[in-house]
Formats: C-alpha cells, sequence, structure tokens
C-alpha cells in the first residue's frame, strides 16, 4: 500500500520515495506505469484532476502525465526513457500550480455546498449527488427547487470566503462519520478509516480530496445560471 502523503499534508510539494513496481504500458511507447511506497501525487478521482510533475534518480527523469487509482494501486503515469529498477530512490516533484487551483476548486465546491446548507437547501430538498472540480466546475443535487437562489447562494458562498474559516480533516470510523456529517453520499466503505472535512462553525461532510487551509485561499466564487436537467440541479461555478 502506497502512504498517501497528499492525505497528511495537501501543501507538500516534493518528496523522496522508493519505487515499488514499475512496468511498461502496452499501448504506449516510453511510457511507463510506477507505483511508489509513499506519494504526493493526488490520483484523479473525487471529481478532483490529476496531479502532473516529475520523477527523477540520478541520470533519469520522467514526467508524470497523469495518476490514476487502478486494482487498489496508485499508478504514475510517467513518460520517460527506460526508469530505474524497484528498489531505486526517487525524488517527485508537483507541478503545483496546477495542483493548487485544483486544491482551490475543490475547496470551493464544499464552500458552495456548505453555502447551500446554510440557506436551508440542502440536503433536503437538494441532496448533493457529485461534484466535477476541473475546468468546468458543477455540482450535481437531486432533487427541485423552484425560486431561482442563484444570487443568495453566491452571496451566501463570498461570506463564508470572506470570514476566512479554516477547513481540517481527520480519519475517523463509519459511526463517527454518520454522527458528525450533514449527509451522508451512499456507499462509503463501514469497515475502514474514513475522512472527515470539517469547516469551523458550519459543518462535517465525507471527503476524500485536497483542500486548502482556509476559505479565503479560495477566491471569489461566481456562481453561474442554474441548470435543470433530468430531475436534477446543476449549480456551475468559478473561482478568481
Ligand atoms: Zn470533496
Amino acid at each position: 500500500m502506497t502512504e498517501l502523503l497528499y492525505l497528511q499534508d495537501a501543501y507538500l510539494k516534493d518528496m523522496q520515495a522508493v519505487i515499488v513496481e514499475v512496468s511498461k504500458e502496452v499501448a504506449f511507447p516510453q511510457r511507463w506505469m510506477i507505483v511508489l511506497d509513499k506519494t504526493i501525487f493526488y490520483p484523479r478521482g473525487g471529481g478532483q484532476a490529476t496531479d502532473q510533475g516529475m520523477l527523477s534518480a540520478d541520470t533519469w527523469q520522467g514526467k508524470v502525465s497523469q495518476v490514476l487509482l487502478k486494482d487498489g494501486k496508485i499508478v504514475h503515469y510517467v513518460e520517460a526513457d527506460a526508469p530505474p529498477p524497484v528498489g531505486t530512490v526517487v525524488k517527485g516533484t508537483l507541478d503545483w500550480n496546477r495542483r493548487y487551483l485544483n486544491m482551490r476548486l475543490h475547496s470551493a465546491g464544499h464552500v458552495v455546498d456548505f453555502a447551500l446548507y446554510l440557506l436551508g437547501y440542502s440536503p433536503n430538498p437538494l441532496m448533493p449527488f457529485k461534484g466535477e472540480h476541473e475546468k468546468k466546475p458543477v455540482i450535481y443535487y437531486q432533487g427541485a427547487v423552484e425560486e431561482d437562489f442563484r444570487e443568495a447562494l453566491e452571496k451566501k458562498a463570498n461570506e463564508l470566503v470572506s470570514q476566512d474559516l479554516p477547513f481540517s480533516c481527520r480519519f475517523v470510523d463509519y459511526q463517527e462519520l454518520e454522527r458528525e456529517t450533514i449527509y451522508l453520499q451512499p456507499g462509503l466503505p463501514q469497515n475502514k478509516p474514513l475522512r472527515l472535512l470539517t469547516l469551523k462553525g458550519v459543518g462535517s461532510v465525507a471527503d476524500g480530496g485536497t483542500q486548502v487551509l482556509n476559505t479565503a485561499e479560495v477566491g471569489r466564487i461566481t456562481i453561474l445560471p442554474l441548470e435543470k436537467k433530468e430531475g436534477m440541479i446543476l449549480v456551475h461555478y468559478r473561482i478568481s
């Protein structure tokens, strides 16, 4: 199991790690799949984009173009000449500008979600369904609301930003997660520690991605016109 350094400290920009598996990607020449004993690279998932960056050793270096969770392993897809063997210590460096933007977009999604909770729309009548925090960030809510809450939501979300509230994360068991969260998405595993994300003074949700430390880092949030589609309301947002 790879140690997930990005969950312990989302602000780590480089690391030393040991190669535990290397294989060639059959379909792509010059692309390798590398598993490490620990990593700062966030694998695409939970609506957050993949990290990118570099891996290097003495005389070798490769570009990490994608990181994916595959069969329970975090696989770094690396464009390079043949990498050094298993057991080699490599240096990993994140494309930090990309990661920091992804973190801000992800945390912004939670600020919007907490704002909708404070306005009394979520989790009832609008149940959070999923979020995408990439180029065109959007949160999907199941349910219907007649009135247009776009303006009220934008105001409340930016209130939370201007209050500069801290985010914090810790691992808890399922029972505690159930007790502490304002809503719980279905299908979470009940037999392993899960991560609780708390926005101080507002509430907690289950979450596995990387977050900024406080709401001020998110920046100003713009809510785009609400979209209704197939029994859902889509809340599109941007940050600046
Ligand atoms: Zn999240």
